[in-house]
């Protein structure tokens, strides 16, 4: 039995699809006028792990799109279109910049072992069956305009903001939370289609009934969701940040045009954060999965430390905790390579099923990934054959995406010679050729040939 916490109730509940044949899944893609800085990333290995659980029972239809246009710099429909900022910055135009960005994006995916979705729509092809949706809400009722654009009226859908629940509404109403645009007949009423500024060409605006203008950026995830998986999808999800402003609207905007449930599971993944304070995009200092990679990281490294905290905490980044989960998974490669030089010894199939189940059982509850990995850790120090530790990982990887199957063994070195090498090392530093020859000689009587490169000395087994 597969449970998630739905952000809907507030409760972890039993998952089961709408048709077995097909999970639909949506998740909301990156806005691409930027780097995906690492806590980016955590909410996409936090998808990813949804997918594969998921995935281990049913066949899934998931689709996640690419935010190309209207992602404003508030939620809250104000501030410049994200793109158009970043293309300034960059002198570029903004589709150029989308594409970069895009595929920086699937570099760093790819990187991470996260599974492609079906289809990454990018909202610039999807205008027209934006445009319906909200000529759908006009027919209905549930529009306005103002002098920016059209509006949704969040007053005509009486269940809005359940996914985020009443308090939070108050707080909205008093005007606490957002900039209040004076036009707006609610503080949470938000765009649907905002007009191009008077005047003024913007790099990506089209020809709508109601004006040339783009589209809001939450109706954006509502129509392609739709487009693609039907009016009710079995499961939404993206970060927390998205659930009292972008998740909410979708809900209110998809239900109001449709009169059907939107997603019957929300299920979001929690910030990565720095001690400091939230990592953001748009404030300009992040960490990337390239700077990680330059410190000696491997992606695999970041995706290990992501698996140890449950997605619904949050986690603070230290370089401490992440050369932790890299000598853990170092350690664990290396375990795997001694596994597979002697798997011939027959095994305990009960007891490699229990152990299989007892894993599964903690991805299914909610993706207890640190519980699965004490799990992990369990069974590959135990007296359990290596032929069956070998299956238990097998098994144990389809969920965790760590290719630990996949690793070559790397040439163990005695640690005798470890202390000779920097004995060596440092005899080279201190110009002491005499004591270097002879640590050399010593360590070719044990087998190892010491060559020096400019970048300093390499060692390899004769
Ligand atoms: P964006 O590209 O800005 O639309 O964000 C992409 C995804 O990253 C969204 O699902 C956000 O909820 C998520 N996100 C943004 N900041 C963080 C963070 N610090 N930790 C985890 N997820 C984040
Ligand atoms: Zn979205």
């Amino acid at each position: 039995m597969i449970k998630f916490y739905n952000t809907l109730c507030r409760a972890k509940q039993q998952f089961t699809p709408q048709n077995p044949q097909e999970v639909t899944l949506y998740t909301c893609g990156p806005t691409v006028y930027n780097y995906a800085h690492i806590g980016n990333l955590r909410t996409y290995i936090f998808e990813d792990l949804v997918v594969r659980v998921l995935k281990s029972k049913y066949p899934v239809k998931r689709i996640m799109n690419i935010t190309d246009v209207g992602h404003l710099t508030s939620d809250c429909d104000e501030g410049e279109d994200k793109m158009e900022l970043g293309a300034r910055r960059e002198g570029q135009s903004a589709k150029e910049l989308a594409l970069k960005y895009e595929q920086k994006f699937f570099e760093d995916f790819d990187a991470l072992n996260c599974l492609r979705p079906q289809l990454t729509p990018r909202a610039t092809d999807h205008i027209s069956g934006m445009i319906d949706l909200i000529k759908a809400l006009e027919d209905k009722g549930y529009t306005y305009k103002t002098s920016d654009g059209i509006y949704f009226d969040t007053a005509k859908f009486p269940r809005y903001g359940e996914l985020v629940g009443k308090s939070h509404l108050e707080g909205l109403k008093s005007g606490a939370r957002v900039e209040f645009n004076s036009e707006k007949r609610n503080a949470s009423d938000f765009a649907l289609w905002k007009f191009s500024p008077k005047n003024e060409r913007r790099q990506m605006e089209w020809p709508s009934p109601w004006g040339i203008g783009f589209p809001g950026w939450h109706v954006e995830c509502s129509a392609m969701a739709m487009e693609y998986l039907g009016d009710t999808l079995d499961m939404h999800c993206g970060g927390v940040d998205h659930v009292p402003v972008h998740h909410t609207n979708e809900i209110a905007q998809s239900e109001a045009a449709t009169g059907k449930p939107y997603a019957r599971f929300w299920v979001h993944g929690e910030f990565l954060v720095i001690s400091a304070g939230k990592m953001s995009k748009s404030a300009g200092a992040f960490l990337t999965l390239d700077a990680l990679k330059e410190k000696g990281y491997h992606p695999l490294d970041y995706r290990y430390l992501c698996l140890t905290a449950h997605y619904r905490t949050q986690l603070d980044f230290s370089f401490e905790s992440m050369a932790f989960a890299r000598a853990t998974l170092k350690g664990l490669y290396e375990r795997v390579c001694v596994l597979k030089e002697d798997d011939k010894a027959a095994g305990n199939p009960a007891a490699l099923q229990e152990a299989m189940d007892k894993f599964t059982q903690a991805m299914y509850d909610d993706i207890n990934s640190p519980k699965a990995l004490s799990v992990l850790w369990e069974y590959i120090k135990s007296a359990a054959s290596n032929r069956d530790k070998l299956a238990f990982l097998q098994h144990a990887d389809a969920f965790l995406g760590l290719s630990l199957l996949e690793q070559e063994a790397e040439p163990m070195l005695p640690p005798a010679a470890e202390e000779l090498l920097r004995r060596r090392s440092q005899a080279r530093k201190d110009k002491d050729f005499k004591t270097s020859d002879e640590l050399r000689a010593e360590l070719e009587k044990m087998g190892i040939m010491v060559r020096d490169t400019p970048k300093g000395q390499e060692w390899a087994l004769k």
